[in-house]
């Protein structure tokens, strides 16, 4: 029996203290189900073989976090541990689709795995969300960093503007790069191009610049390395959420030695 089908035998799971409600709509959700996009494969807690699920195994939970209609789970690439995205449960290309409801639950979901993050890796959380023909299902991504994306975008874009809420986007932005820092506004950049250098903004490449503590493989790296990167990754995020939760519940077992990390091996 391969993983993805003991994981498909087994009552979904979640991780430490967090419920599910049932999806929003029981006709989006067998419509998702159907669809080929990983991000609502994600998103339904129903789905048990999610491309995240089969890095961590079935003994963990991806579900970091969940709202009635949008879940934080580990980024498939993730950059560094900790690093999450929030995503709707509704399959929609950009945030602007969304409801102004849907976007407020989606904030404040955000903000309070934010806080969980700032908590167990005791630095700032960037929070970040695109939008443009590349990307095929909204969501935020939470990154633990200390890279000065918002400088960086401040001194290069012309055209940003700030928004104190998810709420506040536009209903049409066809492209634009969001960035929300701790407890300030969100920056919204048009376009989502690096205008000084004439192309489409590389964030994962500009964070990695930024903040060499921040990791991926070289581009051309065999599948096998990208794999074992993945896998690590998303599991570490997973143990060191689980511990912390742990640990702040009161259960004051002493932190194990990073070495013993899930998934080092
Ligand atoms: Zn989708």
């Amino acid at each position: 029996m391969t993983r993805a089908d003991d994981a498909r035998n087994r009552v979904p799971h979640l991780a430490s203290g967090v419920s599910v409600p049932g999806p929003a709509d029981g006709r989006e959700a067998k419509a998702a189900r159907a669809r080929p996009c990983p991000a609502c494969r994600e998103a339904d807690p129903t789905v048990l073989d999610s491309p995240v699920q089969q890095l961590l195994g079935a003994e963990h939970s991806r579900i970091i976090a969940a709202s009635r209609r949008c879940v934080a789970v580990p980024a498939f690439d993730g950059l560094t541990p900790g690093h999450l995205v929030v995503l709707p449960r509704r399959h929609v290309p950009s945030l602007c689709r969304l409801s102004a409801g849907e976007l407020a639950e989606l904030q404040d979901l955000a903000e309070r795995v934010r806080g969980r993050l700032r908590r167990t890796y005791e630095m700032p959380v960037i929070a970040l969300a695109k939008a443009d023909p590349g990307v095929t299902h909204a969501r935020v991504h939470l990154v633990p960093t200390l890279a000065g994306l918002v400088d960086w975008l401040a001194s290069r874009q012309p055209r940003c503007w700030q928004i104190t809420s998810l709420t506040g986007l536009p209903y049409r932005l066809p492209a634009f790069v969001l960035v929300g820092t701790d407890a300030g506004p969100w920056w919204l950049h048009h376009g989502g191009t690096d205008h000084q250098a004439g192309r489409t903004l590389q964030i994962r490449q500009l964070l990695t610049e930024l903040d060499n503590c921040l990791t991926q493989p070289a581009p051309d790296a065999d599948p096998q390395t990208w794999q074992h990167h993945r896998q690590r990754t998303a599991q570490e995020t997973v143990a060191d959420l689980d511990r912390d939760a742990r640990y702040t519940a009161g259960d004051d077992r002493p932190l194990e030695p990073a070495d013993s990390k899930a998934g080092h091996q």
